[in-house]
């Protein structure tokens, strides 16, 4: 078992280990001085460990309602947001109960930006079970529902009270799942750590999870220690992303995010390398991981295309794109990059 102490506007502690969901009881305890935990989830996850949960919960002597939606990004809306608040008004929560995300990242976000405005907050507890919620979504405060304009556009930055990764909940997540959220964990290797970086390329999937999820929580509580609300250093998580969501947008969502943001690393790093910015070792390397994950190294998508897609980026700002550019594995720059020269830009990382 490892603990992370992450140093934000609310200081909290991230623990990853195995058999964890069934101590939620007893680790929720200092934060819920009420009697009622209520918990959000989807019905897939619900059906899984719902069960398990609220048993934990009531061995506590905590009274529990819960909440399902049904499962998918679609659910991230504003009628389940309004729901939510509805259900725990009428079940008479007050600011001293406390909410349970039992989920991926469209439950732990959805339930972070209730928390964040239920009674104008009450204390949330994350538990991440999809790899990328364990070691993205769940960690850093960031809660957002998706409005018809675009993903993640309602929100707020809404720290939980505990992050609870049990790897026991990993057993279940389909493979093409867990292969999306290998490529966040790819995307923390280029952005900070060369070790890590070698130990996936060596390891393929059958990387210690325990080590890897505790290893990307680290570097993920480092960046949210720096730059919390997200004005400088927190941006290079965007790695990949920028193009990713194109490439996203562009397949109307049928590549996963996690497939998408692993090209767009790829097609950032030729572009970069053409630039003078990215050495050809960086970018043989990352093709090299990619392969071994089975990404695509490209895409079928003109730069015009992914250009279009890229400008609706929130992380734009005014007439720059501020993109995320590797020199090596393990340090990458932020490239502000004029609207005007974008597109050439992806254009030279396609080829
Ligand atoms: P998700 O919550 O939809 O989970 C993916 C699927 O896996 C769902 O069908 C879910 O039911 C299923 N699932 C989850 N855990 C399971 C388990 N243990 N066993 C079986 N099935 C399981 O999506 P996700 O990929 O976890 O997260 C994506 C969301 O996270 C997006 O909405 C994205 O915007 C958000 N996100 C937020 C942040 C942030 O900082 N807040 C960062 C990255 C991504
Ligand atoms: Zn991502």
């Amino acid at each position: 078992m490892t603990t992370i102490d992450v140093p934000a506007s609310r200081n909290y502690q991230v623990i990853v280990g195995k058999g964890l969901l069934s101590q939620t009881g007893s680790r929720i305890l200092p934060f819920c001085k009420g009697n009622t935990a209520a918990i959000v989830s989807d019905e897939t996850v619900w059906g899984l460990y719902g069960g398990t949960l609220e048993a934990s919960l009531k061995a506590a002597g905590l009274t529990v309602i819960h909440y399902t939606f049904p499962a998918g990004e679609a659910s991230k809306n504003g009628e389940n947001y309004l729901k939510i608040l509805n259900f725990l008004a009428e079940n008479k929560l007050t600011r001293s109960d406390a909410l349970v995300a039992l989920g991926g990242g469209v439950t732990g976000d959805l339930t972070g930006f209730v928390a964040a405005t239920y009674l104008r907050g009450i204390a949330y507890v994350q538990i991440p079970t999809s790899l990328l919620s364990m070691v993205d979504s769940s960690v850093g405060g960031k809660t957002a529902i998706d409005l018809s304009a675009g993903k993640n556009l309602a929100g707020a930055f809404y720290q939980p009270s505990l992050v609870l990764c049990d790897m026991d909940a990993l057993s279940t997540l389909p493979q093409e799942i867990f292969r999306d959220g290998c490529g966040e964990i790819i995307k923390y290797g280029v952005l900070y750590d060369k070790v890590l970086f070698d130990k996936l390329l060596a390891e393929g999937f059958s990387f210690d999870r325990e080590a890897v999820i505790a290893r990307c929580v680290e570097l993920k509580r480092n960046v949210v220690a720096e730059d919390e609300f997200d004005t400088g250093a927190r941006q290079k998580l965007n790695l990949g992303h920028t193009i990713g969501h194109g490439i996203e947008a562009q397949s109307h969502f049928t590549i996963s995010h996690g497939e998408a943001v692993a090209t767009g690393m790829a097609i950032v790093a030729r572009a970069g390398e053409k630039a003078g910015i990215t050495s050809g070792d960086t970018v043989d390397a990352i093709h090299e991981i990619l392969e071994k994950f089975g990404f695509p190294l490209t895409t079928g998508y003109s730069a015009q295309q992914l250009f279009t897609s890229a400008l609706s980026d929130k992380k734009r700002s005014g007439g720059t794109v501020n993109l995320v550019v590797p020199r090596e594995i393990g340090d990458c720059i932020l490239l502000p990059t004029p609207v005007g020269q974008l597109q050439s830009f992806i254009e030279a990382g396609l080829a």
